[in-house]
């Protein structure tokens, strides 16, 4: 045995489970009286906020829940939801945030197949909630969130929140953590091909993310941080946690609402905030009047979807400096980042948005991101054209998915997480997805980006929004079909649209047809091509 394996063992001095609770025990401990929340008229200093937490950790531990248990919630951006991330951990327990859009038949599975104990619900879900319950095959227990600024609906549990929190507020919650590998977190994927999956998040990798945002963003005690991302959405990026950890305000937002968001910027001189490409371009496109800046440029982190770089300069023209981001469920939200490079802002604006629209290099606590070719494990050549499937190993990588071991082992074969996207790798190293392996387009036998007709259909004036699928086709196979909100209604035709594509792009990449309208969008703000590829296919 090597001498520095002798006598130098691991004991609680030196080796501890990492856990993203200690971020708020520690702020609690460092800055009592800094403001940690705020959420209308409501205050909560980290003093309060840890208290609130615990009173919720132990409210729970008294009606039997604890350890392995599952707590699930359905709410908006409140400051119970940042409360349960941490009160549920502290037990023990496992976080179940639902996606507040989800259907009642879908919440039904989830609260079964995820085994939840109590649910903590917003009166404003009611309705849906009530049609969830009555699917139960058992009770469990339900908590109401009864916040002034819901819009509607009725209290349907045992109790309301604050009742619930002061049932056990003399007694210490049982800490329930000792293992890093714990589970955190349940979090389902969007279930778009059959029943969802349930992702389970570990404390070490919670941990570690929120300590990547942290880093990635440049998060401290003076960051003032607004809620434009649900924090259902992979526990909010791990930002519920990130916020914590640096000492910050969290702004809370019940919804994405420009005006509101322009309020809030300029009252609460925003410094931080996270969001979808669509929420980005929804806050672009609001009339010009309701736009408010803070007192410095508003670091602005986006992912979830591609964000066309007409998007990324938009925002940055009303006073954003965009950070781009990528992952996934899988992944507790970002995996990686574009970090840009000191030569890039002598670059044309175009070029430079190109560049950042990127999805870039694996995040600093994420240990590897590469593209390989699936069935033989290798990376492919860096040279910005060979397609391969986007591989990611390292330690803010879901434990696997919830009572699904053949979906856990096909996602982890060859030691790596399958990301289910395709895309190249640049000479410098950069990753940039081109489509996800379903959604990309096969044209007479050659690989059609749906992002790259998107990046362009966006740079057109009259173009809103833009979707693009594809369309099955005798002769070709598939050819794309572009779907597109135009900002005016007849602000361009069909043709003008396609001679713009074609002017821009080889020709059989460009669309053959151009469908009008609103785009179909899940609750995390992506566009459900799914539902569009039906609609193509049916198209005359
Ligand atoms: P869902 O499957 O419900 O969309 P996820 O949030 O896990 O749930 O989605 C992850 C997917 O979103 C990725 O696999 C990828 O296709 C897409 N995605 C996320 N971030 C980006 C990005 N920055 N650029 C392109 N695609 C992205």
């Amino acid at each position: 045995m090597s001498i520095f394996e002798q006598d130098l063992d691991k004991s609680e001095a030196n080796h501890l489970a990492l856990s993203p609770v200690s971020f708020l025990q520690r702020a609690a401990a460092v800055r009592p009286d800094q403001l940690a929340v705020v959420h209308g008229e409501r205050r909560y200093t980290y003093a309060r906020f840890w208290q609130r937490s615990r009173q919720l950790a132990s409210a729970l531990n008294a009606r039997g829940i604890g350890r392995g248990d599952c707590v699930a919630i359905m709410a908006t951006n409140t400051p119970e939801m940042l409360e349960a991330h941490n009160a549920v951990p502290l037990i023990g327990a496992v976080l179940n945030s639902l996606n507040i859009r989800l259907d009642a038949a879908t919440l039904a599975f989830i609260l079964e197949h995820g085994e939840a104990k109590a649910l903590i619900t917003d009166r404003e879900f009611s309705p849906v909630i009530s049609e969830a319950l009555v699917k139960l095959a058992k009770p469990l227990l339900v908590i109401d969130i009864d916040d002034v600024l819901a819009e509607g609906g009725e209290l349907l549990g045992e109790m309301d929140y604050e009742t619930f929190l002061k049932t056990a507020a003399d007694t210490e919650p049982r800490i329930g953590i000792s293992d890093e590998w714990q589970a955190i977190s349940l979090l389902y994927t969007s279930g778009t091909t059959g029943n969802p999956k349930g992702c389970v998040y570990h404390h070490r990798g919670a941990y570690l993310n929120a300590l990547g945002n942290l880093c990635t963003m440049g998060l401290s005690h003076t960051s003032r941080y607004l809620w434009t991302l649900p924090m259902f959405h992979c526990d909010g990026w791990t930002f519920t946690w990130a916020v914590t950890a640096a000492m910050g305000t969290h702004l809370c937002l019940r919804k994405v609402d420009p005006a509101l968001i322009f309020q809030l910027i300029e009252a609460h001189d925003v410094t931080h905030m996270c969001g979808a490409p669509i929420v980005l371009n929804m806050l672009a496109n609001s009339p010009a009047e309701l736009h408010r800046r803070a007192s410095k440029p508003i670091e602005l982190a986006t992912g979830g979807a591609a964000p066309p770089s007409a998007v990324i300069e938009a925002m940055e023209a009303i006073g954003f400096n965009v950070t781009h981001l990528y992952g996934l469920t899988e992944t507790y939200g970002p995996a990686t980042v574009c970090i840009p490079q000191d030569d890039w802002p002598t670059l044309a604006p175009e070029q430079r948005s190109a560049r950042m629209a990127r999805q870039g290099v694996h995040y600093i606590t994420l240990e590897d991101a590469a593209i390989m070719q699936a069935e033989s494990m290798n990376a492919v050549p860096h040279d910005a054209s060979s397609i391969g499937e986007l591989m990611i190993r390292g330690n803010t990588v879901m434990k696997g998915y919830l009572k699904n071991p053949e979906a856990t082992r096909s996602a982890f074969a060859g030691g790596w997480f399958h990301t289910g996207d395709l895309g190249v790798q640049h000479a410098d190293g950069y990753i940039e997805i081109k489509d996800r392996a379903k959604d990309i387009i096969i044209t007479g036998g050659e690989n059609v980006s749906t992002l790259e007709i998107e990046e362009v259909l966006y740079r057109h004036p009259a173009v809103l929004e833009a979707a693009v699928v594809a369309r099955p086709d005798e002769t070709w196979g598939e050819t794309p079909c572009a779907f597109v909100t135009l900002r005016q209604p007849d602000g361009a035709t069909e043709q003008e649209i396609i001679d713009y594509c074609r002017a821009r792009m080889a020709h059989f990449k460009a669309p053959r047809s151009v469908v009008f309208g609103s785009l179909p969008k899940t609750s995390t703000g992506k566009i459900q091509k799914f539902a569009l590829r039906e609609r193509a296919a049916g198209l005359a």
